[in-house]
Order: C-alpha cells, then structure tokens, then sequence
C-alpha cells in the first residue's frame, strides 16, 4: 500500500525532531561523551520516588479527575502564587497535563483555527513549530540574536503581526539558548500583546534554573496579563522527574475548559502515581532543586569559561542548562561541525539549526552532565578546535 497518501498532510510535512536525528548516530556509542539531550543527569530526588513507591503500595491505581488529583491542584496554586506571582483557582483554572509537552499541544489546538499565526522567538525548543503545524497553524518564526542576548523585541514581534496573527509563543528561560528576557522587554512585549488583543503562550519550564538573580518574572504576573495568558511548567527540569511525564497549564477558566475536552478525550488524566510524586515535590522539594540548580551553576560558569577560552564565543546564558556557542567563524556549518566534533573528538553536541534558521552558526551543548564528563568533553573539544584554526 502506498502509506504517503494516507497520512495528514500536516503531520507528514512535518520533519523528525533534529536532535533525535542527531542522537540516533550516538546510541550505543560507550566512547561518546554526550552534551545532547537537554535531561538531568540527577534521578529524581529518592523523597519524590518514594512517595510514587507509596502510593502504588496503598493500592492508587486509578483514573483521577481529568484536571487531575484537587490536592495537586491545590499544591500548584500555592506554587504557582508564590514563585510565579499570579494566582489561580485550583478548582478551575489549573490542568494538569502529561509534561509540558501535552500542555503545548492542547494550547494551541483549543487556540487555532486552520491558517492562523503563531509568532515565537527563534532559535526555540524543536517541538514549537511542529506543534503549530499539527495544531493547523502557521508557524511564524521571529529571530533573536546573540548582541540581545537572544531575548525578543517587541519591535521585532511588532513587524511579524497579521490580522491572522493569534497567539505569541515565550520561552524564558530559553531552550536552547539560556536566554532571560530583561523585565522591560517582557513589558514591552505585554504592551504589544493587549494592544493587538492575542494570547500569549508561556513555557516557563526552566524558570527555576537561573542563576543571576532569584527574582523569576513570568510575563503573566505583569499588569493585565493573566487574563491573556496560558503559563505552562512541569517537573521534569528543576525537580528532575523527566520521566514522570508530568507538567501544567495555569489560566482562565474558559481557555482550561477548551484544553481539557481535548484532555479528557486524548488523554483522559495524566498519571496518578506522577500525581502522587508530583504532591511530594511540591510540598518536600525544595532543598533538592537548590542543590541541583547550585550544581548546574558551576558546570554553566565552567563551560562558559572553558568554551571563551578556546575560542567558542558563547554569552553567559542567565537560565536552563544549555550553553550556546558561536561557531560561525570556523566556515562550517552547524552540522558539519557538530558531525565533525563527534567523529573526530567523539563528543556530542547539537547543531544549532535543529532550532531552527537563526541557530544556524551555533551549537548547543546541555551541561547537565558530571562535572568529570564535561572536562573531559572541554579537553577533547579544545583538540578539535585547534586543528580548525
Ligand atoms: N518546553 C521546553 C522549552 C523544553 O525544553 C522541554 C523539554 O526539553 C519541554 C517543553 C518538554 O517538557 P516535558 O518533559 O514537561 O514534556
């Protein structure tokens, strides 16, 4: 059977994910030191483990509420009130999804009628344009660069408006560059947003990970903003509960009443023993996530230096764990270089274009990574380096 005509358009004009292109050629690879995949390298602290262990021992084995368990809920508000500066209802205004991952996909297919724009920063998380084009949206793309350090303008978002125009898409921290919008870019950009009445989407998952102020400003705690925004975040970076599959989406009743018919009929709940583990963080787990945030801290000012020194420009990113080295000046590209560093240095790093266009030039490299690991892959990357000069 000829399978080409039988899938959506929309889903088979859609490329694979860059970096699971890129890590396939790794598997196996004991000789590789990788600075890939954006997971912690921690386990999930054992406190938050042994509450999921519990809560299978008890027998809790079954479907919850489709917004998910009340006291999660209750937890996430509180959470979301006191580290966020926004309040919402857990009764009605907080969904608890299977990762950010679900959250963005339900975003933007209760937002999106077909044709519509979608406007995000680029270089970006690889799942954002994909996810607008399944979602029957038109992906719209907007550069940012290294002399801003890849924040976004408002004057830049401004030029990129339509009368199609319907939701702006925000990460800061930013994958994969690490960048933080300044609080007066954020309230440029508010300004611009209830000006042209859109929805503002805002993936907020690293918000934790920062590491030059402890003040974290989401763009929905700013005057006006709430009611026009969907602010996700999850456990899987600061609590390193990757595999938990487990995240949330905070915002008006109506736009979580959309996202949740979906839910309930995709998905039905996220899963309750990630539930139970999920109440456990939130309540215990504080002094876990400034232990490891205090660990990537080192690794991000190491690698910032180590990288400089050798040549590989790269600003200091203020978030995440990804450090975002300028390579342009070598003449290749992002791929070839990357392609190169592993064959030749065996050590793995993304090309920047698996971000999109404007990260065409540049190569991300996750620091989440022993501290062992990540001296060894800076050695072995200063070799690589000085054969290109
Ligand atoms: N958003 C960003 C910016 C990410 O970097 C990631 C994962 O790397 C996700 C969302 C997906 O997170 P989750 O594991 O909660 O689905």
């Amino acid at each position: 059977m000829d399978y080409t005509s039988k899938i959506a358009r929309q889903v088979a004009s859609v490329p694979r994910s860059g970096i699971r292109d890129f890590f396939e050629l790794v598997q196996g690879r004991e000789d590789v030191i990788s600075l890939g995949v954006g997971e912690p390298d921690f386990s999930a602290p054992w406190h938050i483990r042994e509450a999921a262990i519990y809560s299978l021992e008890k027998g809790q084995t079954s479907y919850t509420s489709n917004l998910g368990l009340l006291q999660l809920r209750k937890h996430i508000s509180t959470y979301v009130g006191e580290f966020f500066n926004v309040d919402y209802s857990p009764a009605d205004e907080v969904l608890v999804t299977v990762g950010v991952s679900e959250a963005i996909d339900l975003a933007l297919r209760a937002l999106l009628n077909p044709g519509d724009e979608v406007v995000y920063h680029e270089p970006c998380y690889v799942s954002y344009s994909p996810s607008i084009a399944m979602a029957h949206g038109k992906a719209v793309p907007v550069a940012t660069h290294k002399s801003d350090g890849f924040s976004l303008k408002a004057s830049a978002l401004e030029n990129v408006l339509t009368d199609k125009t319907r939701v702006v898409m925000l990460n800061f921290p930013t994958n994969p560059t690490g960048a933080i919008a300044p609080k007066e870019d954020l309230e440029e950009i508010a300004a611009l947003c209830i000006k042209h009445d859109l929805i503002v989407l805002t993936d907020e998952i690293y918000s934790e990970l920062q590491y030059d102020s402890d003040e974290h400003v989401s763009i929905a705690s700013l005057p006006g903003m709430k009611e026009r925004c969907i602010l996700l975040h999850g456990f899987s970076k600061a609590f390193a509960m990757t595999g938990f599959r487990l995240g949330y989406a905070c915002a008006p009743a109506p736009i979580i009443e959309a996202m949740m018919k979906i839910h309930q009929y995709s998905m039905l709940c996220a899963p309750i023993t990630s539930q139970a583990a999920a109440i456990e963080a939130l309540e215990n787990g504080a002094p876990a996530v400034q232990r490891m945030k205090e660990s990537y801290h080192q690794r991000r000012d190491y690698l910032v230096k180590r990288l400089n020194d050798m040549g590989l420009e790269c600003h200091t990113p203020g978030g995440a764990f990804y450090v975002f080295p300028d390579i342009r000046k070598f003449g290749l590209s992002s791929k070839d270089f990357a392609m190169r560093l592993l064959e030749e240095q065996n050590v793995a790093a993304v090309p920047g274009d698996a971000f999109g266009q404007s990260g065409e030039g540049f190569l991300r490299c996750c620091y989440a990574t022993g501290m062992d690991d990540l001296k060894e892959a800076m050695d072995r990357m200063e070799i690589f380096v000085s054969t290109l000069h």
